[in-house]
């Protein structure tokens, strides 16, 4: 029987890499992303199926059970972002209200749609099976609210990892450094930046969505089965190096 996977925000960068090696193997993957039509174009491209789904939405992951294959044996928690780029709250509110608003929706992109998610599915994760959430670089950096959000992440996990281990599913976290051609980053990056960022690595390059891919594939396979509850640093060696 092929391998159920679903790959949250699987349409674009990190996630559609991630979904790709799956397809490739032959399992049925499952894509999610809240624009329907980057998701029906990627799932095209992959042969998965897309699933419109707002992950921070609990009405809209209980929809998506409805569906989804009736076993699950990897499930992937990569739908995630800076908020406070891409829908920055604010406006007209008062400068207070405006923070909490940025800071909870970093909390929800980040860290609450893959606890949500998580619990949503738990029940069809199969023996044998692996959940691998996406961190980041930035749980360690002092990144405000997303960084907040990617080191509660990592919290999460050792919980969850209990949680999941007797029936012998693992959960791991994957914490990517700069990884460039997403877009994540969007119009963020000055040359600047970006040119610190690579030097602060010791491989002196940004990291591409498939080494982020082949850490999640490790992850999910049997030479993995005894690594759970730890979080896994793919960033050219950013750590300790800077
Ligand atoms: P992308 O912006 O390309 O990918 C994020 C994906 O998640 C998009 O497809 C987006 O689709 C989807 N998404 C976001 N929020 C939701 C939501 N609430 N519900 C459903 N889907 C959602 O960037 P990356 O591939 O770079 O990012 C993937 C993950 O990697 C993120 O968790 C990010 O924090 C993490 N990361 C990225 C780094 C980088 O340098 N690029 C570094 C460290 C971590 P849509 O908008 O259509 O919903």
């Amino acid at each position: 029987m092929a391998r159920g996977i679903l790959v949250t925000g699987g349409a674009t960068g990190i996630g559609l890499a991630v979904a790709r090696h799956f397809a490739e193997q032959g399992a049925r993957v499952v894509v999610t992303g809240r624009r329907q039509e980057v998701l029906e174009a990627a799932a095209k491209e992959i042969g998965a199926q897309p699933v419109v789904c707002d992950h921070t939405d609990p009405q809209a992951v209980e929809r998506l059970l409805t569906q989804l294959p009736e076993r699950l044996d990897v499930l992937v928690n990569n739908a995630g972002g800076n908020t406070d780029w891409t829908r920055p709250a604010g406006g007209e509110l008062p400068p207070l209200e405006a923070f909490v608003r940025g800071f909870r929706a970093n909390l929800d992109a980040n860290l609450v749609s893959a606890a949500l998610t998580t619990k949503a599915v738990e029940d069809r994760l199969a023996e044998g099976g692996a959940v691998i959430s996406i961190g980041s670089i930035a749980a360690d950096k002092g990144s405000g609210a997303y960084g907040a959000a990617k080191a509660g992440l990592a919290s999460w996990n050792l919980g969850l990892a209990r949680e999941l281990g007797p029936r012998d599913i693992t959960a791991n976290v994957v914490a990517p450094g700069y990884v460039a051609d997403t877009e994540f980053f969007r119009d963020q990056l000055t040359p600047e930046r970006r040119d610190h960022l690579i030097a602060s690595t010791a491989l002196g390059r940004p990291g591409a969505p498939g080494d982020i891919a082949g850490a999640v594939a490790f992850l999910a396979s049997p030479a993995a089965r005894d690594i759970t509850a730890q979080v896994l640093n793919v960033n050219g060696g950013e750590h300790g190096t800077r």
